[in-house]
Formats: structure tokens, C-alpha cells, sequence
């Protein structure tokens, strides 16, 4: 048996007219520094973020650190509960399902999978733990559906009994997608999943990943600080500055001509695939602003090479149109 054989406990209740996945207006705010006779102060670690995706689509989510990219994907987890708005998975609140469920929909990837995966375990063991919570089979079915699982992942049989100590750092993180994919997900949310990984091994992953969307039919978000990958692997690209979505749009166009002075930022700060795009080069690295103490009006314009005299007073909004999705008074009065 193979993992995708496996009966899914919640086919019935499952919806799949309704998008996989959905953000409603979510925002997370933190008090940071208070105590017990002070207030401390806010941090807007995102938003009013708004995403919503259909399923088998990788939608990528790129920012610099602090950008508020892994807050957003706790909460998609069900890790962390918005201060404001909802998570949806297939129509259904968050809210209203239980952790079972919940993990059998929706699994993570994470950056290390080192420190995810249990050293004293072996790599049979971790690989089967999802089945020894979410079905119950026999063990020689068990050690058959993880044999499956590996060979599906490109881990050679014999790793079995190893630990992950003995793996290289590619084949752990083959390790942590068979394990996410042995209850058969729907959704898989990669947090910079091949950041740890040298270059060649990165796009080992990177095709394994593409092959078991197309596979399974999954459906990823795709958490990076590097858009190069994005070009890869997303279907649609959300670029986040301090918490909220400022671009949104399909991947191929974002990284051909990206609209927002911060797209094209990040686009310049790493190798672009247009060579004739007149990106500015901001030094991204340095000049992030304080969270605690965000700039006024648009928070990108003490950075910001395009910036108007009303970009330090007023907000920019969001706004819609056939490209995606917009926030930056360059675009004002253009059609919602
Ligand atoms: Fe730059 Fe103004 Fe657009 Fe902000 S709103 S990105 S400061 S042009």
C-alpha cells in the first residue's frame, strides 16, 4: 500500500468547490515589552492579509526577515490565532477544526529538519509516526507504506534503520516531506524548506516538491526570502513589507516586471531573470525600520526611491485589478 492509497478520514466533510485555503482580513499584533504596571507596545506583525488559494496552487510569500512571513504561516498552521480575521481550509473555519483533523489537512515544512526530526528515532520510525496517530495498521503494513513513501521521496531503502544524524541535509529534508506527505495532505506549508541546503541540493528538492504537487495534487505556500526560487516553483508570487501584502500577483509576471518599488527592491537584491529591468539596488540589508515604531503613511517610504510627498502622511490602499493585487499611491486612481 502506498501512501496514496490511503483512505482520507475526512473526504466526506472535505468541500472542494470551496478554495483550499484562505485568509480573511487576518492580522497579529503583539505586546511586546510590557509588564505589570506598564503597557508595552504594539507590534502589527501582519496585516489585514487577504489570500486565497485554489487547490493544487503553489502561491510563493517573499519579504525580508521581519516581514511578517512566518507569523502569517502559524497562523495558517493553526499554530497561532489571528488577533483579527479567519483562517479558512476548504470553507471551513480553523476555528472549527479539531488538531487531528487539522494536522491530517495541513502540513508543515520547515527550514531545519534537523531539528524536527527526533534523533533517537530511526528513520522507519519517524517517517511512520503520522500512521501510529491518524490510522491504525498493522506493522508490516506500516513498514510497507514507509518503503513506499521513501522510494516516492528518492531515499534509498537501506536508510531505514539509520538516524538522522547519519543523513546528509538533503536526505533529512526528504525525510520531513515523506513524513508530511504519509497521511496525504492537502496542504503543505513550506517555510523556507531549502534555505539550509547547498545549491544542488536545493534543486533536488525544489523538483521533488513539483513532482509531488503534481502528483497529489497539493497545494503549497511557499515561504522564502529569495525570489529566484519563487521563478521555480509558484504559480503566484505575494510580496509582504512589514506585515502586509503591498504586490500579488501571477510569478512569471511579478519577476518579469514587478510594480511596487519594494517588488523591484528584492528583485535587484538578488539575480534577476530580466537583465534589462532597471531595478534600483536599496541595500536591503540594511535600513529595516523598527517595528515598534513603524514609519508614518506608506512604511516603505523612508526607503523608497519613487517616493511622493504624500507617501509619508497617507497610507496607500490596496487595490485589485487584473494583475493581482497593488498597495502604493502610484497606482492610485488606476481601476480597483
Ligand atoms: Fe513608494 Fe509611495 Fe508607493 Fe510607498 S506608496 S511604495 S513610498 S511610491
Amino acid at each position: 500500500m502506498t501512501a496514496a492509497t490511503l483512505d482520507r478520514q475526512t473526504e466526506a466533510t472535505a468541500d472542494h468547490s470551496s478554495p483550499a485555503l484562505e485568509a480573511i482580513d487576518v492580522s497579529r499584533t503583539f505586546n511586546v515589552g510590557g509588564g505589570l504596571f506598564s503597557q508595552g507596545k504594539l507590534l502589527r506583525a501582519v496585516e489585514n492579509v487577504n489570500l486565497r488559494l485554489r487547490r493544487g496552487e503553489v502561491l510563493g510569500i517573499v519579504g525580508e526577515s521581519g516581514s511578517g512571513k512566518t507569523t502569517l504561516s502559524k497562523m495558517l498552521l493553526g499554530l497561532m490565532r489571528p488577533t483579527n480575521g479567519e483562517i479558512r481550509i476548504g470553507g471551513r473555519s480553523i476555528n472549527g477544526i479539531g488538531r487531528p483533523e487539522l494536522s491530517r489537512l495541513l502540513q508543515p515544512i520547515f527550514q531545519d529538519p534537523y531539528s524536527s526530526l527526533n534523533p533517537r528515532k530511526t528513520i522507519g520510525q519517524i517517517i511512520a509516526l503520522p500512521l501510529q496517530t491518524h490510522k491504525s495498521l498493522s506493522s508490516a503494513n506500516q513498514t510497507k507504506a514507509v518503503e513506499a513513501m521513501m522510494a516516492q521521496v528518492g531515499l534509498p531503502p537501506r536508510l531505514i534503520h539509520s538516524y538522522p544524524s547519519q543523513l546528509s541535509g538533503g536526505q533529512r529534508q526528504r525525510v520531513a516531506i515523506a513524513r508530511a506527505l504519509m497521511i496525504q495532505p492537502e496542504i503543505l506549508i513550506c517555510d523556507e524548506p531549502t534555505s539550509a541546503l547547498d545549491v544542488s541540493v536545493q534543486a533536488q528538492i525544489l523538483n521533488l516538491l513539483k513532482d509531488l504537487r503534481r502528483e497529489f495534487n497539493l497545494t503549497y505556500i511557499f515561504i522564502t526570502h529569495d525570489l529566484g526560487i519563487l521563478e521555480y516553483i509558484a504559480d503566484r508570487v505575494a510580496v509582504m513589507y512589514m506585515g502586509r501584502i503591498v504586490e500579488l500577483a501571477p510569478a512569471r509576471q511579478l519577476l518579469a516586471e514587478p510594480r511596487h518599488p519594494y517588488s523591484k527592491a528584492l528583485l535587484g537584491s538578488v539575480l534577476t531573470p530580466n537583465p534589462h529591468l532597471d531595478l534600483p539596488d536599496l541595500n536591503l540589508g540594511r535600513g529595516f525600520p523598527d517595528p515598534l515604531n513603524p514609519p508614518t503613511g506608506c512604511h516603505f517610504h523612508p526607503r523608497c526611491p519613487q517616493a511622493r510627498p504624500d507617501c509619508s502622511t497617507t497610507a496607500p490602499t490596496p487595490k485589485r485589478d487584473a494583475q493581482g493585487l497593488i498597495e502604493c499611491h502610484l497606482f492610485d486612481g488606476e481601476a480597483a
